[in-house]
């Protein structure tokens, strides 16, 4: 499958159209943005682990039954999708309080909810991702009642698979972000990355943070905290 036309630069990939047009290409970079990008940097390998991280895990829960985009990984830096049409929202769950959360409401670091919190945002750069509400989504168009059903139950699926999954390698999930599109029937499919970009984990033992934090916060050894997430990973699959 060859790539075509460039379609789309992000932040942390690039989007082709493929000779067929139900399907398009991603290819990862190794940029790195934080705060609605007014701080930025680039890692060597950082778009490969992401790549081959976000791969396996969407091969994970495609095997589980979820409805994903995903159709195979080409090589160290590309992976082939089905093309969708993005849902706008930035779909946020939340294990552990960290991060805006804590920021937003004032409440204290590091408390387990006692069930996931699942929140919604707006996908767009130029207001920096507001919070929005499923009524606000409604009432602008942005999903339909029966699409924000069936968003909130496949993200409850995948959290609940993906803390397994981690709880296996000893890495604590405490947050993660999703995005869904629909394809060319309008089927609803999970899509874009799941990676230590979009997700917080945390070393169960230690406590480490093995994922961007670490460039947030500026702890170090960022490439280091997802080699790890990959090093795990990896040896679960080489078991199975
Ligand atoms: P951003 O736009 O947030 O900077 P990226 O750099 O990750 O993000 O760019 C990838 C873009 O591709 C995102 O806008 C994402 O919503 C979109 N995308 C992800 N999966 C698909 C897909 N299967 N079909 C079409 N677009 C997709
Ligand atoms: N997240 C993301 N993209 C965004 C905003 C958040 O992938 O545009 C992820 C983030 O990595 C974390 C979770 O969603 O795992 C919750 O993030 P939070 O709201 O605390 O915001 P952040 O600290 O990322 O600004």
């Amino acid at each position: 499958m060859e790539k075509k036309d460039f379609i789309y630069e992000g932040k942390a990939k690039k989007v082709f159209t493929t000779d067929d047009p139900s399907l398009c290409l991603i290819e990862y970079k190794n940029s790195l943005t934080a705060f609605n990008a007014l701080k930025k940097d680039s890692i060597e390998g950082k778009g490969r682990l992401n790549n081959l991280i976000s791969s396996a895990l969407f091969e994970y829960l495609r095997k589980e039954g979820i409805p994903t985009h995903f159709v195979e990984r080409l090589d160290d830096l590309r992976q082939l999708v089905k093309k969708v049409t993005i849902v706008p929202i930035e779909v946020v769950v939340r294990n552990i309080t960290t991060g805006t959360l804590c920021k937003r409401l004032g409440v204290e670091e590091g408390l387990r909810l006692p069930r996931p919190l699942v929140e919604l945002y707006l996908k767009d750069d130029s207001l920096g991702d507001p919070i929005i509400t499923e009524d606000h989504a409604l009432l602008f168009g942005w999903a339909t009642e029966g699409q924000l059903i069936r968003i909130k139950e496949i993200t409850l699926k995948v959290n609940s698979l993906l803390t397994s999954l981690f709880s296996e390698l000893g890495i604590i999930l405490v947050d993660f972000k999703l995005e869904f599109g629909l394809d060319d029937k309008g089927n609803l499919l999970l899509a874009d990355e799941i990676s230590p970009d979009t997700c917080r984990f945390w070393d169960e033992q230690t406590k480490n943070r093995l994922d961007k934090d670490r460039f947030r916060k500026d702890l170090g050894d960022v490439l280091g905290a997802y080699e790890e997430i990959w090093r795990r990973l990896s040896s679960r699959e080489a078991r199975a």
